[in-house]
């Protein structure tokens, strides 16, 4: 299953797909958020995974 996760900065709210992985941070599709390196970011604030919470 697809599992969403989403970032909690304020004003933030970027989600991250699994099946849309993330361009900008050259990750490819299909990777799960678990799988990010730990010092991938939030593309659009610049937030750690940890401010990240599964929806
Ligand atoms: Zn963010």
């Amino acid at each position: 299953m697809r599992e969403l996760w989403q970032c909690q900065t304020p004003s933030c709210g970027y989600i991250y797909d699994p099946d849309r992985g993330d361009k900008k941070g050259k990750i490819p599709k299909g990777t799960k958020f678990e799988d990010l390196p730990e010092d991938w970011k939030c593309p659009v604030c610049g937030a750690s995974k940890k401010n990240f919470k599964k929806l």
